[in-house]
């Protein structure tokens, strides 16, 4: 069996679309299947929508969330809550094309156990966007202890192990990508082409990305942390440099009054330098406390159409 996540976060246009052709899709694959739609706390009737969904087709499951934990998350409840011997995220704009699915499960006979998609074309999204994604990938990339692939999102599939795994871990801050990536196992990955959203506008606004972008950055390297060193020894060479110039024009009686500009320059540097490494350091000791006060991961308020587990 086959299991399709699908992380619902206001989209009430676009979900019956959503719907009707992922279910077309996974039914010419010709294995039995299910999808999960994690409501991720939605305010425009999404849920409403889904319910109705779920009732006229019993291959349909629901996890509502008690508010909006954010998209990690709804992908990680998602996956706990899936039954399948593959386990595929998708977003529910279908700007990834299920059709791929066909091709992920290919891959997965084949003995992988990861299939990514990689976006070799993205429609429809601003030049921001795509511009600050591909820095973003890249820079992820540099600073990483893993191989993390460049250009893919969640759009994956994993095998019932790879699933497990990535939910036998713990931490609040997910970059559900990343930890993928951190797992190892036989990964391949296929190309895509990305396409607009069918309905609505996108939920990440900039701030949440800016969120996601930290999360992946501080979950998947302490290079941050080391910066901040080498930002010190560095500054603290170029003060050691300048107090002896300072020292030679005091002995060679040059007009020293007019040094005033340098200490200033010397005062902002310093003080930039100091205020950006005290705040690598409280992003680090902000998550350590998230993750020390072991909250549940997310909250469920209700289940629908689990087998078994009717809430
Ligand atoms: N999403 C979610 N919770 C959030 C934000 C987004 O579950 O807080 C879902 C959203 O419904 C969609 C997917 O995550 O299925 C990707 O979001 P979106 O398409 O807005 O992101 P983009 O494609 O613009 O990066
Ligand atoms: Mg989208």
């Amino acid at each position: 069996m086959h299991t399709v996540v699908v992380p619902v976060y206001n989209e009430v246009e676009g979900i019956d679309a959503f719907h009707a052709r992922c279910s077309d899709a996974m039914a010419a694959i010709g294995d039995p299947f299910e999808i999960v739609y994690v409501d991720d706390g939605s305010k425009d009737g999404s849920w409403l929508k889904l319910q109705r969904i779920a009732e006229a087709d019993d291959r349909v499951r629901l996890v509502r969330f008690s508010r909006n934990f954010g998209h990690q998350l709804a992908i990680t409840a998602g996956i706990e809550h899936a039954a399948g011997d593959t386990v595929t995220v998708i977003d529910a704009d279908l700007q990834d094309p299920p059709e791929v699915i066909a091709e992920f499960v290919a891959r997965w006979r084949e003995g992988a156990d990861v299939v990514y998609g990689v976006r070799s074309v993205r429609h429809g999204e601003s030049w921001f966007k795509l511009a600050s994604a591909k820095v973003f990938y890249r820079v992820m990339r540099s600073l990483s202890d893993v191989e993390m692939p460049v250009d893919a999102g969640d759009f994956r599939l994993l095998s019932r192990r790879a699933a497990e795994a990535l939910t036998s871990m713990p931490e609040h801050h997910r970059y559900v990508r990343g930890m993928v990536a951190w797992l190892g196992f036989d990964a391949v990955e296929v190309e895509y082409v990305r396409d607009a959203r069918v309905a609505g506008v996108t939920k990440y606004p900039l701030a949440k990305m800016m969120r996601f972008a930290t999360d992946g950055i501080m979950a998947f390297s302490v290079r941050p942390l080391r910066l901040a060193t080498w930002l010190g020894l560095v500054v603290s060479a170029a003060a050691f440099v300048t107090a002896i110039v300072l020292v030679i024009m005091r002995l060679t009686g040059a007009a020293v009054v007019q040094g005033w500009t340098s200490l200033s320059v010397l005062v902002l540097l310093l003080s930039g330098v100091q205020l950006m490494t005290i705040g690598a350091l409280g992003e680090y000791i902000g998550r350590i406390y998230t993750e020390v006060r072991h909250r549940p991961l997310y909250l469920v308020r209700e289940l629908k159409g689990f087998p078994r587990r009717e809430a």
